[in-house]
């Protein structure tokens, strides 16, 4: 199956007028979709405009996602998190040390009930098409390095609501060691927020669809990163997920890692009747030969990839984390999607 969606993530939601003159720049460039970047304060200050901003990408014709970019930092992504400002508690918590880490765990009650209120919110307010879960995760504590996060001894999280459950389902004090059922267990609660979610959305606006994006994880039998949404298969068939998706690679990183990564994508996504997504760094790298990027964006389309998306909008032009020639990504980006798309 060819392409069928070329999409470009943005952050510009304050003003309507704006997004819709950069709504007409990503058609020039070969987008049917967009997806909006919304962190927690996004979604608190500027919830008039997001309604008006997607109410126009829609009108222009284009598919539009909400991103629930950063929350709580369990979500991926630069923002800071009104959560975490707001409660000194209710932190994930590392297993060594026992120490807070700078994250929520989505398994307290009051994160739980912060987040469902949020999408539901977006849900009730928003025409959007669908929600899109970024690279949601188990704060990696300090210590880990690796291509794409690696392997280490610490773990999270330990609070009291995680031990306090483990224990109500296996009978024992949850371990400092990440044993099969430590994991087990992570990887259940992982996805449990992300389906009662999904639950609340769908009761509000049963249309929705929901784009499940993974890290890119190596997952061999020697390396596991344990971000609790590493057994794609478990990610795939949950009911948080229509769309299988897998995030953005470096350029540095060996083409053979692209395909493989993209087929194992692919796959598991077949395996359980869902779409498939593939992401681009359209942000921060390029690669040396900007054509390079039209060459990726088509070995993903010849694997069989149905929905391509690029981080972010203009390379990232004047953010920290530009691209060096951001605007010639931007239209190395457009001309890939142009192709890929047979125009
Ligand atoms: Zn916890």
């Amino acid at each position: 199956m060819a392409i069928q969606e070329t999409g470009v993530s943005y952050y510009g939601i304050s003003h309507v007028e704006h997004a819709r003159r950069d709504f007409q720049e990503m058609i020039d460039h070969n987008c049917t979709a967009v997806l909006l970047a919304l962190s927690e304060f996004d979604i608190d200050f500027w919830r008039r405009s997001i309604v008006e901003v997607v109410e126009a990408g829609k009108e222009m014709g284009l598919t539009v996602y909400l991103d629930t970019w950063g929350i709580g930092k369990w979500f991926g992504g630069e923002p800071p998190s009104l959560f975490l400002t707001n409660n000194p508690g209710n932190r994930q918590v590392s297993a060594l040390s026992g120490e807070p880490i700078p994250a929520a765990c989505f398994n307290s009650p009051a994160f739980r009930e912060y987040f469902f209120e949020l999408c539901e919110r977006l849900a009730r307010d928003v025409q959007a098409d669908g929600f899109f879960w970024d690279e949601p995760h188990y704060a990696l504590p300090k210590g880990y390095a690796s291509i794409t996060g690696g392997a280490g001894d610490d773990w999270s999280c330990r609070c009291p609501y995680c031990r306090r459950d483990f224990e109500q389902r296996y009978g024992y004090e949850m371990p400092r060691q990440l044993t099969m059922e430590v994991k087990r267990f992570r990887q259940d609660r992982a996805l449990d927020i992300l389906e009662c979610a999904a639950g609340k959305i769908r009761a509000i606006r049963p249309k929705t669809k929901i784009i499940c994006c993974v890290h890119a994880t190596l997952g061999t039998y020697y390396v596991t990163e344990n971000r609790g949404y590493d057994d794609w298969d478990k990610v795939a068939r949950s009911d948080a997920c229509d769309v299988f998706s897998t995030t953005i690679l470096s350029y540095q990183l060996p083409r053979s890692f692209f395909k493989s990564i993209t087929e194992r994508t692919v796959e598991t996504a077949r395996r359980h009747g869902v779409g498939s997504q593939r992401w681009m760094m359209g942000y921060y790298q390029e690669p040396e030969n900007l054509d390079e990027v039209s060459d990726i964006a088509q070995l993903y389309a010849d694997l069989g990839v149905e929905s391509l998306f690029a981080w972010t909008y203009r390379g990232g032009h004047g953010t920290v984390l530009a691209a060096p020639r951001a605007l010639e990504l931007w239209d190395a980006v457009g001309k890939a999607y142009g192709k890929v798309l047979g125009r």
